[in-house]
């Protein structure tokens, strides 16, 4: 807690930072910041271990942002991707080395929210945050954040992070914009041993039949999360893609033990990640790949920003300072995460009008796999590799240009 409280604070405790969601950004942010020394307050609306709706693959930029110590719980490794294009033009793609690896999201979630606990971080799960306040009747001092819980209770704070997710309330009061909304549905499927045989170590992709829409199964021992996603707004036909996929696999005979779907929602360049001292990240911030939509990175590397930046910003004294602080972690996520997301945004662009293409260059271009390869074991990045890459770099641009119609094109 901060050294030099008000009076108000000696009859009420203000926390330095406190955090509002348990995921991996959430349980990130308050590792970070109570590592740093700092009293820490991670609130989560659920009991944990709580269910998300996740395919649970941990790539290398994941893996790599863990805190020191963590060690996954990987229910599988993969060595074999299977493409296929909705169905058909199947083909596996292996690797001696492991590509990326599997957890139950429960299961490593609370392992996150348990190092943070250790690095000093207290937790109340059971409360819901339902608003935030910086100004009012709420607020003792210009220096402090009210969150509001339900039921009433008012919980005090220097600096805030909201990691609420994609239905953020934090996100609502920062005033988070949005420039793509996805619907993911998922079934976990317990299967026999045979069947579970088969799929070890492999993930299957599929190209999907709505633009921008794809597939997975990802093996998890005896249970396999077979899962589509797709822009929102086309519900029907996303239960419909899944429904058959799942009936082409020939799993339609296994009854899931969990069915269950969950929006996505990726930032507009121009959205705010601060308001006062309010900072969001992870999917509250609209952080999320908007191609793969691979979020769990994203929520581990803002996390850990946001609750570097947060101690700076609890410590800050006035408004100024505040301020300057939380531009500096917007500074932060935009020049890496940010661009990472336009470069996955002109590769979505590319991929929703011609998925064949990149079906048969995935499959058919040797280099293509290596980059895949390479991609998901956090050796590089896309970004990277257009930046790098004057191959891949031409071809992305030429894509851009063939898709940008006469009338779309700046004038000279
Ligand atoms: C179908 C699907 C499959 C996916 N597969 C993958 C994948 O394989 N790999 C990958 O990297 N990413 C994947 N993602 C994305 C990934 O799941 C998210 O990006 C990631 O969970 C974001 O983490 P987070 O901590 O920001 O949010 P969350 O994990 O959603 O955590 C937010 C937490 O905040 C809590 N909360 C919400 N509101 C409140 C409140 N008012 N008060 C208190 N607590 C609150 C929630 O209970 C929750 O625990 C997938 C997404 C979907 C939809």
């Amino acid at each position: 807690m901060s050294s030099e409280n008000s009076s108000a604070d000696d009859m009420r405790q203000v926390w330095d930072v406190v955090v509002v969601g348990a995921g991996p950004a959430g349980a990130s942010a308050a590792y970070a910041a109570a590592v740093a020394g700092r009293r820490v307050l991670l609130l989560e609306k659920a009991e944990l271990p709580r269910y998300k709706t996740c395919g649970g693959g941990i790539i290398g930029p994941s893996r790599d942002s863990l805190p020191p110590g963590f060690e996954l719980p990987l229910r599988d490794r993969v060595h074999a991707v299977t493409f296929s294009h909705n169905g058909r033009f199947a083909r596996t793609r292996r690797s001696r080395r492991t590509l990326f690896g599997l957890v139950n999201r429960p299961e490593f979630d609370q392992q996150l929210v348990e190092h943070a606990q250790k690095a000093g971080a207290e937790l109340r799960t059971g409360v819901t945050v339902q608003r935030v306040e910086q100004h009012g009747s709420a607020v003792p001092d210009r220096r402090t954040v009210a969150l509001v819980l339900q039921g009433g209770e008012t919980v005090l704070a220097r600096a805030v992070v909201g990691a609420d997710g994609s239905a953020s309330r934090i996100g609502a009061h920062v005033g988070v914009k949005v420039d793509q909304v996805d619907l993911g549905l998922e079934a976990e499927i317990p299967v026999p041993d045979t069947v579970a045989e088969d799929w070890k170590g492999r993930v299957l992709i599929d190209w999907g039949p709505m633009p921008g829409s794809y597939g997975w199964v990802f093996p998890k021992g005896d249970t396999l999360t077979v899962g589509v996603i797709s822009a929102r707004g086309e519900g029907a036909a996303t239960k419909r893609y899944l429904e058959e996929f799942i009936g082409r696999l020939g799993l339609a005979g296994f009854e899931p033990s969990i069915s269950s779907g969950h929006l996505t929602r990726c930032r507009a360049e121009d959205s705010p990640l601060s308001r006062g001292r309010v900072l969001v990240c992870g999917d509250a911030a609209g952080l999320l790949e908007p191609w793969t939509r691979e979020g769990i990175s994203f929520a581990l590397r803002s996390g850990r920003l946001a609750g570097e930046w947060a101690v700076r910003v609890a410590e800050a004294h006035d408004a100024v300072d505040a301020r300057r602080q939380a531009l500096n972690y917007a500074f932060a996520v935009k020049a890496g995460l940010g661009v990472e997301m336009s470069v996955g945004k002109r590769m979505l662009t590319v991929f929703e009008r011609r998925p064949g293409i990149l079906h048969a260059v995935l499959t058919g271009f040797r280099p293509a796999w290596k980059a895949f390869t390479d991609i998901t074991r956090g050796s590089t990045t896309l970004a990277e590799i257009v930046r790098t890459h004057p191959m891949a770099h031409r071809a992305l641009s030429a894509m851009d240009r063939r898709q940008t119609s006469p009338d779309e094109q700046p004038s000279s």
